[in-house]
């Protein structure tokens, strides 16, 4: 193609992933001329790898629920949600054949658990609506005119458009085409981008030897809380019985950043797993302050009082055992070294031989498992990007920008993140389908919200 060679149409899409396919095909529906652009060889990837391949679509949250799984920035869904939320995505879903189940903690999946039919679903409305789409296709700006969207610039040549919807995801997982390009486009046109950080991410710990040492050992029902301070100074007293982070409705107090309750992993660089990839995010941003530090309680059921006690008791029981043969009774097996080398007890000392001050030492260390957190892995390495086109520029009834005429954002693209749990891809679709809505009710001056299908009667 010529680098003057234009394909006209109404309304440019670029990104095919989960908001951009919506955007484009309720554009198409609303009677718009639509042209997808997607730079990969593929639209869906990131639906591909979602919810460890199954699709985590959205949440069976109540909406004020829902909502505070955004943090503070979840106020700007509420005009999005309102126009269309989790009903109107699964009578969607459903009028095309996908049909969906509840799983625990709400979490909605495809009942074929198998994420290439929600992508199929996508192709076939798209299909329908006459979407054109464009493959391999990298937009690196956007034209503008008067301050008005105008076409866009490819590798391959310029399109002429009346508007242009930006669904170009974060940077994450770069394998999917998530690059950042967005929030470059965007700031190029003098959009402000809220700084991107890595959120949903593993941590990496100082004491690299000893997440090494217990690597693959996963445990569940522990706690891990997030202290802002060095791992030492902590006071391990301090750590709540209650859950704090996103969702929750009350707040903890300094120096705890934030408390979950639940299942994690040790990884060969430090720390991982459902509770450390929720609270990662809090945690990046003590990292600016200063150091954090993550105390594991490996036994938070039990208090130390009620430890105590059931240690003395096995102690006593076994006294010819050794006391790492205790210890099975109490960890995985992969844990029992590296714990009872950090304890300075002689690992082949038997129970009758364990002190008062040695049985302590241990109570303490189930209580308080620490790691002083040196960064999170990589940005594209993490699941979500937080930060991105900052929000006070962009409509949230309409998800136009205010800065350009025609130009309208939806997706990951902008500051918007959330927890595990399928609000990611909510938010996704739902702003999506605001941003198709509206961005066809601005080409298409005759357009009416209920109305007729411009392209189909022609
Ligand atoms: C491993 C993993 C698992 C996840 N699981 C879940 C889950 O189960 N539930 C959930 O709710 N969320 C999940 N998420 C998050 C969720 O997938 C994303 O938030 C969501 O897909 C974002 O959609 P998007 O359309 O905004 O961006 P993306 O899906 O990132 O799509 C952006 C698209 O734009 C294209 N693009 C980028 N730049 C350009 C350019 N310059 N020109 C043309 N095209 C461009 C990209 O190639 C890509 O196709 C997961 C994320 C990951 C990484």
């Amino acid at each position: 193609m010529d680098a003057e060679e234009k394909i006209d149409s109404d309304i440019i899409v670029i990104g095919g992933g989960a908001a951009g396919l919506m955007a484009a095909g309720k554009a198409a529906e609303s009677g718009a001329k639509v042209l997808l652009l997607e730079k990969t060889d593929g639209c869906g990837k990131k639906i591909l790898v979602s919810g460890k391949t199954r699709c985590n679509l959205t949440n069976s949250a109540e909406l004020k629920n829902f909502i505070s799984m955004y943090g503070n920035n979840g106020r700007f869904l509420f005009s999005a949600f309102h126009n269309y939320f989790r009903p109107e995505l699964l009578d969607f879903l459903n009028n095309h054949g996908l049909a969906t189940k509840v799983e625990r903690g709400g979490r909605i999946f495809p009942v074929s658990d198998d994420a290439h039919d929600v992508v199929r679903v996508f192709k076939k409305y798209l299909s329908e609506n006459n979407v054109q789409i464009k493959l391999n296709t990298k937009v690196n700006s956007i034209m503008i005119k008067d301050n008005a969207v105008c076409g866009v610039k490819t590798e391959h040549g310029n399109y002429h458009c009346k508007a242009v919807i930006l669904a170009t995801g974060g940077a994450t997982w770069p394998a999917t085409g998530s690059t950042g390009d967005g929030c470059k486009i965007s700031a190029s046109l003098g959009h402000n981008i809220v700084k991107l950080k890595p959120a949903l991410v593993p941590l990496i710990a100082r004491e690299q030897k000893l997440a090494q040492s217990m690597q693959g050992v996963s445990l569940r029902n522990v706690r891990a809380t997030a202290f802002q301070g060095e791992a030492a100074s902590i006071d391990s007293t301090l750590t709540p019985d209650c859950v704090y982070g996103r969702g929750e409705k009350k707040s903890p107090r300094s120096p705890v950043i934030e408390s979950r309750f639940g299942e994690m992993l040790f990884t060969h660089f430090g720390l991982g797993g459902p509770i450390i990839l929720l609270m990662s995010l809090a945690v990046v941003e003590a990292l600016e302050k200063g150091p954090v530090s993550v105390l594991i309680d490996l036994k938070p059921a039990l208090t130390r009082e009620q430890l105590h006690r059931r240690l003395q008791s096995d102690l006593d029981k076994f006294s010819k055992r050794k006391i790492s043969g205790i210890m099975k009774e109490y960890l995985p097996a992969k844990m029992i070294e590296p714990f009872i080398e950090l304890t300075g007890i002689d690992k082949e000392k038997l129970a009758h031989q364990i002190t008062a001050a040695e049985r302590g030492k241990i109570v303490e260390l189930f209580k308080a498992l620490r790691f002083n957190i040196k960064s999170p892995l990589a940005l594209e390495k993490a699941i979500v990007t937080a930060g991105g086109v900052a929000l006070t520029e962009i409509d949230p009834r309409t998800m136009a920008s205010r800065l350009i005429t025609g130009l309208y954002f939806c997706g990951e693209v902008m500051d918007i993140d959330a927890d595990t749990g399928g609000y990611n891809l909510q938010a996704a679709f739902s702003t999506g389908y605001v941003a198709g809505e509206k961005a066809a009710e601005y080409v298409i001056p005759s357009f009416k919200k209920t109305g007729s299908l411009r392209h189909k009667q022609r």
